[in-house]
């Protein structure tokens, strides 16, 4: 028996956009309900507030997915954030889907079914409508091969610690309990196999509930609750396809050291996020860059300084090294960020605006990006295991939804949740996967 730290109803572990989301909502549900208050939850994180992945992300919030159950909880999620701008530093300035002709029909698709559930957005089709209506928001527009434009109305991007501050803030009014520095490193269990404490690295927090909130490390949890290393997936053959559990995608992001008012729109106000992807070959100065098919997203951004944004990921694939005991460790992979990003991400921003001709030596060479633990349809988990602990699974989705901690403290209390119902981990086995997009990112 571990010695005791202290005890709570609720143990959340990690201080996540997650964790602190559920604390939030967990108390308030608490409160509201009678049935209890924030002192019976408490969050424990080894590090403090925003250390993984919330804390470093781009932060951009929208709904352009290809999956309609991933539609329905973003379009949810942005609710959220639309609650309170001010608190969560939420810019909500919209997002731009810009595609080449191999992902028409899949955005067409998209807006379609965002008309359905009442998503703002505006589509516009054809190559000369597309290129029209790019140069009256940004006039040195000049991107090529391009035949769709989504335009979500809603959504936008949100500066990632100020938001978490936000957020902690809101749970610390409703008497939530943070302890930092505190590592958990196993379960204790009941006869039954549920958990009777969160046993760490100062002692044990006794607790009927366990949220898992660990964001790339969640491989560790689900390790101590020695949950299969692989998952059967029913394939459309009628067999069961073992596949890796967890795997580890590196986001590859930077910033171009410009005044970020130096990406404004025709008006002079700050511009949608800007997604593109296209498959048209890139060029720079030297020559060819890649014969495409790439994409970007990029934002004027304060909080980074700059105009920051990423590129595609790649797979994590390091035979040997054992990415998952800390994914932003000293053991971690020293090549988030590809030999070629700088060059590539530089060039992809001139393709798109004359403005950023000649300014690739303006490319940060500060480390940027991180890395993400993805399902095996690259999807969220959202579930039970072992009776008591829920785990909040994003595979790398999840900054921008805020709402998932309101969701899954209603199942808490009781109130199962059709949005997340298309997120339990038994869909592997049934085969009920999520349709996959033409998009070359894993997380469209
Ligand atoms: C570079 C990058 C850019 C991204 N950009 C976006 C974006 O623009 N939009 C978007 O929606 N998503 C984005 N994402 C994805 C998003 O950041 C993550 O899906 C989300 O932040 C995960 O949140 P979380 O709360 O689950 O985990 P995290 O934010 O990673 O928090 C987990 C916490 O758990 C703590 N912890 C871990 N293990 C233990 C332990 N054993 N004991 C105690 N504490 C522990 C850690 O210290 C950490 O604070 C991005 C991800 C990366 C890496």
């Amino acid at each position: 028996m571990t010695k005791p730290l202290i005890a709570a109803k609720y143990a959340i572990v990690g201080a996540g956009i997650h964790g602190l989301s559920t604390a939030w909502h967990l108390a308030a549900g608490l409160r509201a309900s009678g049935r209890g208050s924030g002192a019976d939850v408490v969050i424990v994180d080894k590090t403090g507030i925003g250390a993984g992945a919330s804390g470093i992300a781009c932060g951009v919030i929208r709904n352009n997915y290809f999956q309609p159950a991933m539609r329905e909880l973003m379009a949810h999620s942005v609710g959220v954030w639309d609650s309170d701008p001010e608190a969560f530093s939420y810019h909500p300035v919209g997002y731009m889907q810009i595609s080449h002709e191999g992902m028409h029909a899949d955005v067409a698709s998209i807006h379609e079914q965002q008309q359905a559930i009442g998503y703002r957005s505006t589509f516009v089709e054809g190559e000369a409508a597309s290129a029209a209506y790019m140069r009256g928001v940004f006039d040195d527009w000049q991107a090529r091969g391009i035949t769709s434009v989504l335009h979500e109305h809603r959504g936008g991007y949100a500066n990632n610690m100020a938001s978490l501050k936000g957020l902690w803030a809101k749970a610390e009014a409703e008497g939530v309990r943070l302890v930092t520095g505190v590592v958990q490193r196993g379960f204790e269990r009941d006869a039954s196999g549920a958990v009777t404490a969160v046993v760490t690295d100062q002692g044990a927090i006794a607790c009927e509930q366990v949220i898992v909130a660990t964001g790339p490390w969640v491989q560790s949890q689900w390790a101590m609750l020695d949950l299969p290393a692989a998952t059967g997936v029913l394939g459309a053959d009628g067999k069961l396809h073992e596949t890796p559990t967890w795997t580890y995608w590196a986001l590859q992001e930077g910033t171009l050291e410009v005044d970020p008012g130096y990406l404004t729109d025709n008006d002079g106000n700050l511009p949608p996020v800007v997604h593109i992807d296209t498959d048209a070959p890139l060029h720079d100065e030297a020559g060819l860059v890649t014969e495409g098919p790439w994409g970007i997203y990029y934002k004027p951004d304060f909080n980074f300084g700059g105009v920051q944004g990423g590129y595609m990921p790649y797979r994590v694939e390091k035979p040997g090294h054992e990415v998952a005991v800390d994914p932003y460790g000293p053991d971690s992979p020293d090549f988030v960020v590809g030999a070629d990003f700088h060059r590539t991400w530089a060039a992809a921003l001139a393709f798109c605006h004359k403005r950023f001709e000649g300014k690739a030596h303006l490319m940060s060479t500060e480390p940027s990006g991180g890395i993400g633990s993805f399902t095996p349809d690259s999807f969220p988990v959202f579930d039970t295991f072992a009776e008591n602990v829920y785990f909040i699974a994003d595979s790398n989705h999840g900054y921008k939804m805020i709402g998932v901690g309101a969701l899954v403290a209603k199942e808490l209390l009781g109130e199962p949740q059709p949005l997340l119902e298309p997120f339990r981990y038994s869909r592997y086995a049934r085969g009920e996967l999520h349709p996959v997009s033409n998009s070359p990112f894993p997380w469209s």
